[in-house]
């Protein structure tokens, strides 16, 4: 049977639906049905969040460090308190129209609501099959370093920045990338004005020192990336050293080995940093990946 894509859109738990259960408060729609007026806050000023999950199987990955996120940046963007029970609902619903895919992901969103008539908040999933990633997770991907403009301290000064919030703001996360494609490169590295290194523009760092992997702290405004979450559970329980700290660009050399990794692309190695070869042990990372793909 052909995956069937679809989206989920989720009636809020106000005074019109307060004691209705979450079932009759979610809706399926065929993926080309337009749910979101065109007045949403969401589309019109990139005032909403969202997650994606990566599901393999039915099985949806990370489930709760997806929603504890969700929660997370919602509350630093001051929006009304997201019903996490009705997003895991509506992903579960979506799954079950999909059929027994491989690898899909699901997104779900939520904004501040429809400009200048109504600020209630808008939630919705949408539910497909992944893109291919076989040769990115295999063969490696190439990427270049970029800067933020940000010094590494900039979420503790300025935090009406929303650095560490998954909002929908992402139009700089997707120049980056066109940025990268004119360098000859697919993926990016942001660091920072006084010489750190951050995150991808959809993706966590990973870097290996020998026995001890490395990620950039996320008390300095990057995501707190579940993927990467996953894989120190994995790396912790092959009897290696997980360390979270600050990671100075000079470090990027010397790593014996880099991965971004995140829900959907899962762990990707880079083959190539600005110029500089690094070495895939393609054997390690499908290990890493076939425990990221099957996880709860
Ligand atoms: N950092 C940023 C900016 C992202 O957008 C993402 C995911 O899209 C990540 C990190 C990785 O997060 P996760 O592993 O939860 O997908």
């Amino acid at each position: 049977m052909p995956a069937t894509p679809v989206v989920v859109t989720i009636s809020q738990p106000d005074l019109a639906h307060a004691g209705v259960p979450v079932a009759d408060r979610l809706r399926v729609h065929p993926f080309d049905h337009p749910v979101v007026d065109a007045m949403n806050l969401g589309i019109t000023r990139g005032d909403g969040i969202f997650e994606t999950v990566g599901i393999h199987r039915g099985r949806v990955q990370g489930v709760e460090e997806h929603l504890a996120r969700f929660a997370r940046s919602a509350a630093m963007l001051e929006l009304p308190e997201p019903d996490l029970e009705a997003f895991r609902a509506a992903v579960d619903l979506g799954v079950s129209h999909l059929g027994d895919v491989e690898d899909a992901y699901c997104k779900y969103v939520y904004t501040r609501g429809i400009e200048s008539r109504s600020f209630e908040p808008t939630g919705y999933a949408f539910i497909d099959v992944n893109p291919d990633w076989t040769r990115e997770r295999t063969e490696g991907i190439a990427a270049v370093t970029l800067t933020r403009g940000y010094p590494l301290d900039i979420a503790q000064r300025a935090p009406w920045l929303l650095q560490g919030a998954k909002t929908l703001s992402y139009a700089v996360n997707r120049a980056v990338l066109r940025e990268a494609a004119r360098r000859d490169a697919e993926d990016v590295i942001f660091t920072t004005t006084d010489g750190y290194v951050l995150e991808g523009p959809t993706s966590t760092l990973l870097l290996r020192f020998g026995d001890e992997f490395v990620t950039p702290t996320p008390e300095h405004g990057v995501l707190v990336g579940t993927a990467q979450l996953g894989a120190f559970e994995y790396l912790a329980s092959h009897g290696h050293r997980t360390t979270y700290r600050d990671v100075r660009v000079e470090e990027l050399a010397e790593a014996d080995q880099l991965w971004l990794t995140n829900s959907q692309r899962l762990a990707a190695p880079l083959r190539r940093l600005d110029g500089r070869e690094f070495p895939v042990d393609r054997t390690f990372t499908a290990g890493l990946n076939t425990f990221l793909r099957v996880r709860s």
